[in-house]
């Protein structure tokens, strides 16, 4: 019996999925039979080595997209390559996004447009051409990253915190919209996970963060591509609309 989980013949779109949460939701989907598309910006030579060792290692059809989610004609540009080559998208995680701390007395007004352009308009942008690559299909899910800042806040985090709760906003209204086409829109909004964006807080708030965890651990980027794929996959086929 096919397993309730596999992605087999579905393309998906992961953004910011070089390094860590969209990476390890990139193996995941790989490894479940999905055609992975992988995104990042800063770095192509990271991207194509990501793309080779996501190949290797799952035989997966792999690809290689790199865009900033930010830049409308370059979301644009990509949805059309997507359109070219594979007629079809399945699956799209809305997971690039940065994080940039500062008390509100130092935040600058670049500092709002930047995170706001990355992880709220780069999220809009994509669910625009992603649904409509889905509705030829009658059929797809969107899954957009927010985090428990933008539900339970922190000191330091005005600018961040309040993206990500746009995000779940941008997620509630674009599943009663998208839903009479098929297409099912969810939000994971993770804790405090082991990646890049974690590794770079100072000492004394990592601690403080830590500590705070009942669990008693950090998690792991794995821990939170499994939600994701939960989301993305039929085992979830009359959910939508949740965080
Ligand atoms: P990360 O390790 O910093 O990786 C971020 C990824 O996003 C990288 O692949 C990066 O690509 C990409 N990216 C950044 N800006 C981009 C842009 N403008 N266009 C395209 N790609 C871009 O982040 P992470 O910790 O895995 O976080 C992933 C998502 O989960 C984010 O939305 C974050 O807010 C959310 N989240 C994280 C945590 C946590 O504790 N880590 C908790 C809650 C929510 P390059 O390599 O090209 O820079």
């Amino acid at each position: 019996m096919e397993s309730p989980l596999t992605l087999q013949g579905k393309v998906a779109l992961i953004t910011g999925s070089t390094r860590g949460i969209g990476w390890a939701c990139a193996r995941l989907m790989a490894r479940q039979g999905a055609v992975v598309l992988l995104n990042g910006v800063s770095s192509r030579e990271l991207l194509d080595g990501r793309v080779a060792e996501l190949k290797a290692e799952t035989g997966a059809e792999v690809d290689g997209l790199a865009f900033d989610v930010a830049s409308p004609s370059a979301v644009r540009d990509a949805y059309a390559a997507i359109f070219k080559k594979y007629k079809r998208l399945d699956v799209l995680v809305n997971n690039a996004g940065i994080l940039e701390d500062n008390l509100l007395g130092m935040i600058t007004p670049e500092n709002i447009s930047r995170v706001f352009e990355v992880n709220v308009t780069g999220a809009i942008l994509n669910m625009q051409y992603a649904s409509r690559l889905m509705a030829r299909n009658r059929g797809g899910s969107i899954v957009n990253l927010s985090s428990i800042i933008g539900r339970e806040g922190n000191a330091g985090q005005v600018v961040y915190g309040g993206s990500k709760a746009a995000v779940v906003g941008l997620t509630l209204s674009a599943a009663k919209e998208l839903a009479p086409q098929g297409i099912r829109v969810n939000a994971v909004a993770p804790g405090f996970i082991d990646t890049d964006m974690t590794r770079r807080l100072p000492k004394e708030k990592y601690e403080q963060r830590l500590n705070g965890i009942k669990m008693g651990r950090i998690g792991t980027p794995e821990d939170v591509a499994r939600a994701i794929l939960f989301f993305a996959s039929d085992l979830s086929a009359y959910v939508t609309g949740q965080v």
